[in-house]
């Protein structure tokens, strides 16, 4: 187990933004998370979780107690069930379960920053595919009761970019995830987004040549700036900085009387309720690729994407965010929210 003290977060992080924690513990083994999360919470100390930095904003001020990076490894397949450690990286693993074994069931979450553990906890998507399709169990230390659990993908309570990891923040230290994948004789999971079923010129529903589908993924991400290149600041982000918002049918009705918000996209949602897209709101409401001249800007490849250029702090992010969130509430009365997790800030 390593451990720093005042360590800078910023490196640590995809945004490269924040300032340092007061203390940094990386800790290599199930032992040493549960032995520093038991430290910390016995000594009162406030505790942030770090897998690969992908989807978090630390606050210039950074983090007032112990950062707790988990870098355990592990990637174990029995037949179709893949476990993997919560410090693996996701991408890496992606590749392993889909190019080297041929399995199916996460081959459109190629490409997603970060770590294994972290995937439950906002339920990774993307593509038409979400960790929740294919997550059996996840075992955590439960900080509450003070012991290894098991939770079942019911427990998990796993929705739209949402899961009872995220509900319960303080609660649980991923240790292990499990995922039923499944060999369906190189071809991929019925296609479910348009933009894929396209590009195969296929219809949705069916599916195509596994490798393919992950090749495809990862060259639509390249496209829109969503794969991790250091040499370029259009990925200098925390992916999509807000979640598609999900409005009931009295928010959709009066959304839908908005000048422009004919042709806005429109998805149906569980309970009644309809998915609009924030990309295209925040396009809509005049904050077009590349917009900002400071050193926080959008992306010039995605709306979604708030970028720092090389030199931006925390705050400079912020206040685009702010500007963008008020523009759009503006023009469409309707609020964004963020998904990235936020660290001793607030939007
Ligand atoms: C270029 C880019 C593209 C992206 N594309 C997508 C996308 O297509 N779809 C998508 O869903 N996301 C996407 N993201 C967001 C991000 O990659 C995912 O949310 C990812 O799962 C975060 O993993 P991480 O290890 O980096 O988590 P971190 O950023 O380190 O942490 C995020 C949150 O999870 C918690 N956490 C991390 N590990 C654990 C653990 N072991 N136990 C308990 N809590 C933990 C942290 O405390 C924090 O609250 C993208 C990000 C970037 C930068």
């Amino acid at each position: 187990m390593l451990v720093e003290n005042d360590a800078p977060l910023a490196p640590l992080t995809t945004l490269r933004l924040g300032g340092p924690a007061r203390r940094l513990v990386t800790a290599h083994t199930d032992d040493e998370v549960i032995a520093a999360v038991r430290e910390a919470d016995a000594a009162g100390e406030p505790l942030l979780v770090l897998g690969g930095g992908s989807n978090l904003v630390i606050g210039d001020a950074g983090f007032p107690g112990t950062a707790l990076r988990i870098a355990t490894t592990g990637f174990a397949l029995d037949g179709t069930v893949l476990e993997l450690a919560a410090g693996e990286v996701w991408s890496e693993a992606v590749t392993r379960a889909v190019c080297e074994h041929g399995l199916a069931g996460i081959e459109f979450l190629a490409g997603i920053p970060g770590s294994a553990g972290a995937t439950p906890v906002q339920n990774v998507g993307a593509y038409g595919q979400e960790v929740a399709q294919t997550v059996t169990e996840v075992v955590a230390y439960d900080r509450a009761a003070g012991e290894v659990v098991t939770l079942t993908n019911a427990e998990c309570a796993f929705s739209y970019r949402h899961s009872r990891f995220k509900a319960e923040p303080d609660r649980y230290v991923v240790l292990r995830v499990r995922f039923a994948l499944a060999d369906r004789a190189g071809l991929s999971t019925p296609v479910k987004y348009a933009e894929v079923a396209r590009h195969f010129g296929v219809e949705q529903g069916e599916p195509v040549p596994l490798v393919e589908a992950y090749e495809a993924v990862l060259a639509l991400r390249a496209g829109k700036g969503m794969v991790l290149d250091p040499a370029d600041h259009d990925t200098w982000s925390a992916g999509s900085f807000f979640t598609n918002p999900v409005l009931t049918a009295a928010q959709y009705e009066s959304f839908r009387t908005r000048p422009g918000t004919e042709n806005a996209p429109a998805y149906p949602a569980p309970e009644g309720c309809t998915k609009t897209s924030a990309a295209w709101l925040i396009d809509r409401a005049g904050f077009g690729k590349g917009y900002g001249d400071g050193p926080a800007t959008l992306s010039t490849k995605h709306t979604l994407a708030l970028t720092n250029r090389g030199a931006a702090t925390a705050e400079d992010l912020l206040a685009l965010a702010r500007e963008i969130r008020d523009g759009v509430r503006e023009a469409f009365g309707v609020e964004l929210v963020n998904e990235p997790v936020m660290v001793g800030v607030k939007l």
